[in-house]
């Protein structure tokens, strides 16, 4: 269940054009500007561009409607994510998935090796074993739909034992997005995005939030991003919010044509395995022929880019163990693949060339 399924709530195509706009006054502006000013004069709420900006705000009270909570802009999704492992107490211990987005891997992995965390590895999928490590835990952090296999965990459950236990529960919610799922609505403590991804919706920016509805935990992610300086650019911050506008109808469009594009691709001779949580626009595919085969597929596409990164609006798809860092239980002819706004049948007509290509 999601709060817009309440029906004195508005539904999320209306909030996100709705919300983060000036006041309803006689000749006043419909579109907010870009709040550039890095200082304030004495004597108002305002002091100092790090912590004070009007632009952030709208952008947030757009985010904090969509997932039931006060949202903070991050000056990227990674800055959202150190700002929420910040909550914990030094050498807190953190149940986090074993395979999931590769830098939150990385950047956990770091923060063990210098002594600031200790972290109990699960396979996220594996509810029981996710349940047994809780005990004694500050926190659980984990996503699903997961990066980029696309299992899909026992999120509800996860939650509640993890709560049960006074555990807190944090949640990147960047491959659901919440038009699928809200965390904090299943009771979850923290929501964290790479706005970078679908919320902007159009590759050209990188962003991040965090979302709570506590208000201590408010104060603490509110106060790491002033102290640690990791704010958001206005005109990031601008530009965030204008995409975010279309964000509900880009969703709906590029997770119908990725519904069609699962049916094909399941029947391929040149596919060996489709992976698709039955929702969204995310897909993984395992390719005949291994790496070099997915390699030539991902290079030989006109319409599809071979890039890395997700949710914009032009189609992108990747073979991510390219990358050094992507753990091993990702297959090497695995190609993930972000599916745009584009037409369906161009997009399929160009995998179409794509795959046959590959086993040249
Ligand atoms: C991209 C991504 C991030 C990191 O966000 P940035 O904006 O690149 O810092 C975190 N989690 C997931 C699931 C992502 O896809």
């Amino acid at each position: 269940m999601t709060a817009h399924d309440q029906p004195e709530k508005l539904h999320p195509e209306t909030e996100v054009v709705l919300k983060g706009r000036p006041e309803r006054e006689p000749g006043g502006a419909i579109i907010g500007g870009i709040s550039v000013s890095t200082t304030f004069r004495a004597g108002g709420e305002y002091i100092y561009g790090r912590s004070d900006n009007d632009t952030w705000k709208d952008l947030e009270a757009v985010l904090g409607v969509l997932e039931s909570g006060k949202a903070l802009v991050f000056s990227s999704g990674m800055s959202a994510i150190s700002a929420t492992f910040d909550l914990l107490p030094p050498g807190g211990v953190i149940v986090a998935p074993n395979s999931g987005y590769m830098n939150t891997s990385v950047q956990l992995r770091k923060l063990e090796a210098n002594g600031r965390l200790t972290i109990r590895w699960v396979e996220i999928t594996d509810t029981e074993s996710v349940v047994r490590a809780l005990d004694g835990a500050a926190m659980l952090f984990f996503e699903s739909p997961v990066n980029p296999l696309l299992d899909v965990a026992d999120v509800k459950r996860l939650i509640s034992e993890a709560k049960s236990r006074g555990v807190l529960v944090a949640m990147d919610n960047t491959f659901a997005t919440p038009i699928e799922q809200q965390p904090l609505v299943l009771g979850a403590d923290v929501v964290v995005h790479s706005l970078t991804k679908a919320l902007s919706g159009h590759s050209d920016v990188v962003l991040g939030t965090a979302v709570t509805s506590s208000d201590e935990l408010y104060a603490k992610l509110l106060s790491y991003r002033k102290d640690s300086g990791a704010n958001a650019g206005p005109f990031e911050a601008w530009l965030a919010l204008r995409g975010l506008r279309t964000f509900p109808l880009r969703y709906a469009q590029a997770a119908k044509s990725a519904q069609v594009l699962v049916e094909r691709l399941r029947s391929h001779p040149h596919v060996e395995r489709v992976r698709y949580p039955g929702f969204g626009f995310m897909i993984s595919i395992e390719v005949k022929g291994g790496a070099r085969a997915a390699d030539k597929a991902c290079n030989a596409g006109k319409i599809w880019s071979y890039a890395t990164s997700l949710g914009g609006v032009e189609s992108l798809w990747e073979r991510r163990r390219r990358h050094g860092d992507e753990p091993v239980e990702v297959p090497e002819n695995l190609i993930r693949m972000s599916v745009g706004i584009e037409h369906v049948e161009d997009l399929w007509r160009d995998i179409e060339q794509a795959l046959e290509k590959s086993q040249s």
